[in-house]
C-alpha cells in the first residue's frame, strides 16, 4: 500500500519544523533551506504538486531580536515571529529562486478556517497558487494569533492544510528518522516501526511519551496530525529531513520513515472540518436512547434525548456530544442556543411547541451537520 500510495500521491503538504530551518545560536540556516528547496523542486519537476508549511519564524526571529533563549511572554514570541517570518521567507524566496521555482507567503489563523466560507476562500487561494505552478510556503500568522485559538503546532496546522488543499499525502520533515519503539536517543535497542495501520491508543502512548524526543512539537503532535488526515483518507510519512535527497528518494522506492495508513473511506470534507477544525464551545449530554440513535441509526439529536446542556453556544457553533460516562460519541452543529436548549431539553416536539411555540427546527442537531466519533 505504502509503495502505490506514494507512486499516486500526486498533491504533497511538505511539513518542515523548526529545529531543522533554525537554531537558538545562529538563527535560520540559509543552507538547509536550500537543501529543502532542491529536493522540493525535484519533487515538483517529477510532476507532482508541491504545498510547504514550514516553521522556524519566532526561532529565526530570536536571534535578530539579541534574544538566547525561547521567549515565554507571547506579545515577545509574537514579535519574534514578525521579523522571523520575513527573515524566513527572504531564504526561502531566494533558494527557489535560483531553481527556477516561485513561491507566495500564506500566513494562516485558525480562525480563517472556522469559518466555512472563509475556510473555501483559502482553498481557492490555494488551489489557484498551485495551477499557477506556485509553492505555497505556509505558516500560521504568529503575529496575531492570540493563545487559546491559536493552531498551537505547525503538525496540526499542517494537517489542516492536507485537508484544506484537499491533499494526498502529508510528509512531516523531523530530525529524527520516524517514529520508534522507544526513544532512540535514550535506548540504543530502539527500532523504527516503518509502518502504522491504525493509529491506536498503544501508538499515542507511544508517542506521547514525555522522554520521547525533542523539538517543537515532540512526535505527539505528528502523531496526533497523521489521525486528523487519516480520517480524511490521507496518508502520513514521517522521515528524517536531516538527510538531503531523502524525500525525493522516497518516492522512489526508498524504504525510509514510517508510513501512516490513511482510513480507506474518505470522511466527507464538510463532515471532516466538523469533526477536526471547528472547536466545540459546549457540551450536550445525551441519554443511552439518543447515544444508539445517533452511533447506530444515523438518526438527527432531538432535544427529548438531552440530559443536560454546558457551555455557552449559540446557532451554528460546534458542540461536542457525550454519553452519561462524559466519553466524547459525536460532534456537531447546533440549531439553538445553549439557553434555548436548556428549556428544550429531555422535552418531546409537541411539548416543546406547547411551552415554548413553533419552533424553525425540530432537531437540536441535523445529521447533515453531526459527525459521529
Ligand atoms: N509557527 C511557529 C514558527 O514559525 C512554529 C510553531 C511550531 O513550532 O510548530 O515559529
Amino acid at each position: 500500500m505504502r509503495d502505490s500510495l506514494l507512486k499516486e500521491a500526486r498533491r504533497l503538504v511538505i511539513k518542515v519544523g523548526s529545529s531543522l530551518v533554525a537554531s537558538r545560536e545562529s538563527g535560520l540556516r540559509p543552507d538547509r533551506i536550500e537543501r529543502i528547496a532542491e529536493d522540493l523542486s525535484s519533487i515538483k519537476r517529477s510532476g507532482r504538486e508541491v504545498l510547504l508549511v514550514s516553521s522556524g519564524a519566532i526561532v529565526s526571529g530570536l536571534q535578530k531580536l539579541g534574544l538566547s533563549a525561547y521567549p515565554k511572554s507571547l506579545p515577545v514570541k509574537q514579535a519574534s515571529a514578525a521579523v522571523g517570518q520575513s527573515r524566513l521567507m527572504w531564504a526561502y524566496e531566494k533558494a527557489f529562486e535560483q531553481l527556477g521555482e516561485q513561491v507566495a507567503q500564506v500566513l494562516l489563523t485558525h480562525q480563517d478556517l472556522e469559518d466555512r466560507r472563509r475556510f473555501l476562500n483559502a482553498r481557492h487561494t490555494l488551489t489557484t497558487l498551485i495551477e499557477f505552478g506556485i509553492i505555497p510556503v505556509i505558516n500560521e500568522n504568529d503575529t496575531v494569533a492570540v493563545e487559546e485559538i491559536r493552531f498551537g503546532d505547525n503538525d496540526n496546522l499542517a494537517a489542516q492544510v492536507a485537508h484544506l488543499a484537499d491533499a494526498d499525502l502529508l510528509v512531516i520533515l523531523s530530525d529524527v528518522d520516524g517514529l520508534f519503539t522507544e526513544d532512540p536517543r535514550q535506548n540504543a535497542s530502539a527500532t523504527l516501526i516503518p509502518l502504522v495501520t491504525e493509529i491506536t491508543k498503544d501508538i499515542e502512548r507511544l508517542a506521547g511519551s514525555p522522554r520521547t524526543f525533542e523539538g517543537t512539537g515532540g512526535m505527539s503532535t505528528k502523531i496526533q496530525a497523521a489521525k486528523t488526515v487519516a480520517q480524511y483518507g490521507v496518508a502520513t510519512l514521517i522521515i528524517n529531513g536531516e538527510q538531503p535527497g531523502l524525500l525525493p528518494a522516497v518516492f522512489n522506492g526508498a524504504p525510509a520513515g514510517t508510513f501512516f495508513q490513511p482510513r480507506s473511506h474518505r470522511m466527507a470534507s464538510r463532515k471532516h472540518w466538523i469533526a477536526f477544525t471547528v472547536r466545540a464551545k459546549g457540551q450536550i449530554v445525551l441519554d443511552g436512547g439518543a447515544v444508539e440513535a445517533l452511533v447506530r441509526r444515523g438518526k438527527s439529536l432531538l432535544p427529548s434525548g438531552i440530559l443536560e446542556v454546558d457551555g455557552d453556544f449559540g446557532p451554528g457553533d460546534a458542540v461536542a456530544c457525550v454519553d452519561q460516562e462524559r466519553k466524547e460519541v459525536a460532534k456537531g452543529l447546533v440549531n439553538f442556543s445553549a439557553d434555548t436548549l436548556r428549556k428544550m431539553k429531555g422535552l418531546k416536539t409537541a411539548d416543546i411547541q406547547k411551552a415554548m411555540g413553533p419552533q424553525e427546527y425540530e432537531e437540536a442537531i441535523h445529521r447533515d451537520n453531526l459527525v459521529v466519533l
